[in-house]
């Protein structure tokens, strides 16, 4: 069907298309495109969408189609391609309509029938949670940037649009939906730099999740933006004399923050709106980059600037491509005013994110295909990091990716100089995982900006960080409390798992081998070939290790091998309780807790945490071995947490006559007599010490004490005795 037909059938009023369309040409300015034109190329897609959708309506009425039309016009206001414009306004037919991507691919060209793909193939999963739903579509879309980074882009523009338009859909369904933008889209929209999608998507959320708020600073902005806009004026006059008198071209945007921002504010400051003053910011946008350091000096010159307040993102861009001059100073009447200096590149890139390097790179600029390198590779890294997580539950997928997508960020100085990027709140120790994840599981503390600092201290933007390893230092559950990144979470859990399983197959072999010394079999037993096989194991490790740990009792194992020693079941003795002696033996006793009113049950203490008396702690029903006591917050408990039923109430028992090891590890600056000093402090408190052992490496001091203690608060009291004594630096329990 030739255009000039579908003129003809598609446009009533005259005109040469209809007025929806015309709207996206005019936006679209000047794209490119190879062979066909790029007017052409859209409006084939156009019909084609249309006729596609034909007859199918909106929940609101409308014609489904022109869903489509807005989604390809938000598109072209971001000034993306022909192709992504038309996938766009094509993004539902394979989905909605009988057309399939060989269609489209027949109809218009490879590329955009892999974009419209890219998009179907993001929604078109069942899925059994509410969280498992967003793991999935987290991990989906973000594979979808390996191929093409503009199907995500096309889905914040389709996401953007439902949001919009959310008032004809149930309460229920919209407050779902909104959920699920606030949790996925908005945090991987910011990451991507595409702040203007995501402020819109915020203030969206905002008014159907929090309406009463939202209604309420409706009320309330209208006056205040008035004066501001007053105010911006005043504020600016002496700024564009300055300017002309200098010859320097600007131009000047001023605005308010979004509604959701405001009420973040007033949340985090704790303030009501009358006291909440940073919630509108000045743009000047200038030609030159040079010229952003000008516009900088004359401001301060005219207004005094807030120190803490001044950032400099255009020598040092954001990870996801911002870059801009802030300074907060103080305007006329003592009001502080942010001030935002940058180009009109910057200025695009700040709005759009990656979609800004999409539109510069179709221009040939070189800085904006490494730009989009640079992102689509930082996605991959993090879906890499994801994937090694073998069993992440969702709860902990979605957490990780958190961290990562929604921190602010700082930057930090390795000894040679190279800055790293990490996210707001970083320890030492993510750094030095983001060195690399040998520096990371080794490490025991950090010289900052040349002092020791302890594994969890905060770092700052501008600190000079430099790792302090030991080969005796091993990672423990508590990392996963203060680190920050998804790496260093990540590397961490992983080894925690490692050692598990290293400790099941060695505890399993020796309840195995000691089980077949006692029915006389081992020679037997090692003639069999691979017998794990008969039991459906992937190899004798694992076989082994579900022994050690619990999951398979020796005698269900041997029982197949060997039927006639087990046939009376009162002859062996159980080997339930020779798991547990095993798993006892670290920990003297395993009395000292109460379990909602049952005697008499099977007690250990999870490896992983080691509580004592003192820590809140809850009961884990384990298969086979009774009941493992872990602390609340331990890891293990967090990632079993799912499967509920298994979860028990339990308290320390009143009787606490007996003591418990618990390991510390102390980091320290070398001095004379820190040992003597350490073994006195210990000794006062009437503790015993069972291991005191001692490094020295330069002017680090690190040590093992390993003490036996009634409960948590003697430990508390020796811990904090111990800090207060020169030149220990942390003591952690491990
Ligand atoms: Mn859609």
């Amino acid at each position: 069907m030739s255009a000039a037909i579908l003129d003809r059938i598609l446009s009533s009023d005259g005109s040469k298309y209809p007025a929806d369309f015309q709207q996206i040409i005019d936006l679209m300015g000047g794209a490119r495109s190879i062979g066909e034109s790029a007017e052409d190329f859209v409006w084939r897609a156009y019909s084609f969408g249309k006729k596609a959708h034909q007859g199918q309506l909106r929940k609101s009425g409308e014609p489904y189609f022109t869903h489509c039309v807005e989604v390809a016009t938000i598109l072209a206001e971001m000034k993306l391609d022909s192709v992504t414009i038309s996938a766009a306004l094509l993004h539902d037919v394979v989905e909605d309509t009988g057309y399939t991507r060989k269609d489209v691919e027949k109809e218009f060209s490879e590329e955009l029938a892999r974009l419209v793909d890219g998009v179907t193939k993001l929604s078109d999963m069942k899925f059994r949670s509410e969280e498992d739903k967003q793991a999935v579509n987290f991990r989906k879309m973000l594979l979808s940037v390996a191929d093409d980074i503009r199907v995500i882009i096309i889905k914040f523009a389709d996401r953007l649009h439902n949001m919009r338009t959310l008032e004809h859909l149930p309460a229920v369904k919209q407050r779902r939906i909104a959920r699920e933008t606030r949790d996925v889209y908005a945090p991987l929209a910011h990451r991507l730099g595409m702040y203007r999608i995501k402020s819109e998507m915020e203030d969206l959320i905002f008014n159907i999740l929090e309406p009463k708020q939202s209604k309420e600073l409706e009320k309330l902005i209208p006056k205040r933006q008035a004066f501001f806009e007053k105010y911006v004026q005043k504020f600016l006059e002496p700024v564009k004399e300055r300017m002309e008198k200098t010859g320097y071209h600007a131009t000047y945007k001023s605005r308010f923050k979004s509604h959701y921002s405001i009420f973040r504010k007033m949340k985090d400051q704790n303030r009501p709106f009358e006291d909440v003053y940073d919630i509108y910011a000045v743009r000047i946008i200038v030609d030159q980059v040079e010229a952003c350091y000008s516009v900088l000096g004359f401001i301060h010159s005219l207004y005094t600037p807030i120190q803490e307040r001044f950032k400099d993102f255009i020598a040092q861009p954001k990870s996801n491509g911002y870059q801009s001059i802030q300074t907060t100073v103080v305007g006329p009447n003592g009001f502080p005013v942010e001030v935002q200096v940058r180009t009109k590149e910057m200025d695009d890139t700040a709005e759009e994110g990656v979609a800004a390097h999409w539109q510069y790179k179709e221009r040939d600029d070189k800085t904006a295909q490494d730009d989009i390198d640079q992102q689509v590779t930082w996605l991959r890294n993090l879906v890499d990091i994801l994937q090694t997580e073998d069993k992440t539950t969702s709860h902990q997928f979605m957490d990780l990716l958190k961290i990562d997508l929604y921190k602010d960020e700082i930057f930090v100085y390795t000894p040679k100089g190279e800055v790293r990027i990490l996210p707001l709140g970083a320890t030492p120790l993510d750094f030095a995982f983001d060195v690399h994840s040998q520096v990371g599981l080794h490490c025991i503390g950090a010289k900052v900006n040349g002092r020791i600092k302890p594994l969890n201290s905060g770092l700052e933007s501008g600190d000079k960080v430099e790792i302090i390893t030991s080969d005796s230092q091993k990672p423990n559950s508590s990392w996963l409390k203060f680190v920050q990144t998804s790496k260093a979470k990540s590397n961490i859990r992983k080894w925690i798992k490692g050692q598990e399983f290293e400790q099941s197959v060695r505890l399993g072999k020796e309840i195995l081998e000691k089980e077949l010394r006692k029915i006389r079999k081992a020679k037997e037993w090692k003639h069999l070939k691979d017998p794990f096989l008969t039991l459906k194991f992937d190899s004798e490790e694992k076989m082994i290790a579900s022994i050690g740990s619990g999951h398979r009792t020796v005698s269900s194992i041997l029982t197949k091998f060997f039927p006639e020693e087990y046939a009376k079941p009162q002859k062996a003795k159980s080997d339930t309780s020779l798991a547990e002696s095993f798993l006892n033996r670290a920990r003297r006793n395993t009395k000292g807790v109460s379990i909602q009113g049952i005697d008499n049950m099977m007690i250990s203490f999870g490896k992983c945490c080691n509580p004592i008396p003192g820590d809140p702690i809850v009961g884990f029903i384990t298969r086979g071995r009774g009941i493992t006591v872990h602390q609340k917050t331990c890891e293990t408990v967090g990632t079993n947490l799912l499967e509920k039923e298994r979860i028990i109430d339990v308290d320390w028992a009143a009787a606490r006559a007996q003591t418990f090891l618990v390991r510390l590890k102390v980091l320290a600056q070398e001095r004379k007599h820190l040992v003597r000093d350490v073994t006195e402090i210990i000794s006062a408190y009437d503790i015993n010490i069972d291991t005191l052992s001692m490094k020295v490496d330069g002017d680090v001091v690190t040590g093992l004490v390993i003490v036996e203690v009634e409960g948590v608060k003697q430990l508390d009291r020796l811990k904090s005795k111990l800090l207060a004594s020169d030149g220990i630096i942390s003591v952690e329990r491990e």
